[in-house]
């Protein structure tokens, strides 16, 4: 039987289990999916040493970028240096980073006109996810604008990804021509302050994506909705993100339905 797990710290939050619980029973995978809880200054010598134990792991806040420092990455993960998804190749362990095709694929999911919306997509954020997502649509071939609350994080990813950053006092004038609103930061999730920015200057054509999904409507995704936009959820990444750990360990590419949904949903 294989085992597979999620790596971070801490770890007891995670809804990994929950999906490759689904999976598993869908599919008649007979795998164990654990928690597996590694203090940051034992981070290095684990994935140093992936323990034999683990036929492949998911990896989460704070490791993603110290698992990559030890494994062969390909794809976003070469690109960005981080790893959430790592997978034995015979002696080797590989590793990449499913994030930012998660989201994509489940704007895909979700809202599949979302691609032929004229303009760039803007992103509000500067961090990890940001990173990922900017990464993703710049392979989709989107133009993309980034602003954030410290400027110069925006600054930073804008000269490294080759896009523009826009100052928070601009953003209503890069919403004017936007196709596609991102919010990748913390703000309107459970027990943090709430989005205060004004979508008055969308046009009617662009799609509003929250990757808060706890709530799963939040305060954005609510005003985006109330303006008859399309909104895309959370969830949707999180699930697709998950499915590339399934299909490396399992050889199956498994299917993100409503029943998953209705599962995690649960247990947020
Ligand atoms: P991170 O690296 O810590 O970045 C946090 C971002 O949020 C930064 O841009 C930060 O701005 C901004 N921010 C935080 N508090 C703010 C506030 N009060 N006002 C304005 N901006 C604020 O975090 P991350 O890993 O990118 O994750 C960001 C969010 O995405 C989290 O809520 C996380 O749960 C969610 N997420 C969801 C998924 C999914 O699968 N759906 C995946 C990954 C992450 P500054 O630079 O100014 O501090």
């Amino acid at each position: 039987m294989k085992t597979v797990g999620v790596v971070g710290w801490p770890i007891g939050h995670s809804r990994s289990p929950a999906i490759f619980a689904h999976w598993f029973e869908r599919y008649g995978v007979s795998a164990r999916y654990e928690l597996i809880p590694v203090p940051p200054k034992e981070a290095d010598a684990f994935f140093a040493a992936l323990p034999a134990q683990w036929d492949g792991v998911n990896v989460t806040i704070p490791h993603k970028e110290t698992a990559a420092r030890h494994v062969v990455l390909e794809g976003a993960g070469a690109r960005l240096g981080v790893a959430n998804t790592l997978w034995r190749d015979g002696d080797l362990v590989r590793g990449t980073s499913s994030d930012g095709e998660g989201f994509v694929k489940s704007l895909d999911a979700a809202h599949p006109p979302w691609r032929d919306a004229a303009g760039p997509a803007v992103v509000l954020g500067a961090g990890g996810a940001a990173v990922a997502i900017v990464d993703a649509l710049i392979a989709e071939g989107r133009t993309v604008m980034v602003a954030n609350r410290t400027a110069a994080r925006a600054e930073a990813i804008a000269e490294t990804a080759g896009v523009t950053a826009v100052p928070m006092e601009a953003l209503g004038d890069a919403l004017a021509s936007a196709g596609l609103f991102v919010n990748t930061t913390a703000l309107g999730m459970a027990g943090r302050p709430s989005m205060n920015i004004d979508l008055a200057p969308l046009s009617a054509t662009a799609t509003v994506a929250d990757i808060v999904y706890n709530p799963l409507e939040t305060q954005l995704l609510a005003a985006a909705r109330g303006r008859g936009l399309a909104t895309v959820d959370g969830l949707g990444m999180l699930l697709y993100q998950a499915t590339l750990g399934f299909e490396r360990w399992f050889g199956i590419a498994p299917e993100v339905d409503d029943e998953l949904r209705a599962r995690v949903v649960a247990t947020l």
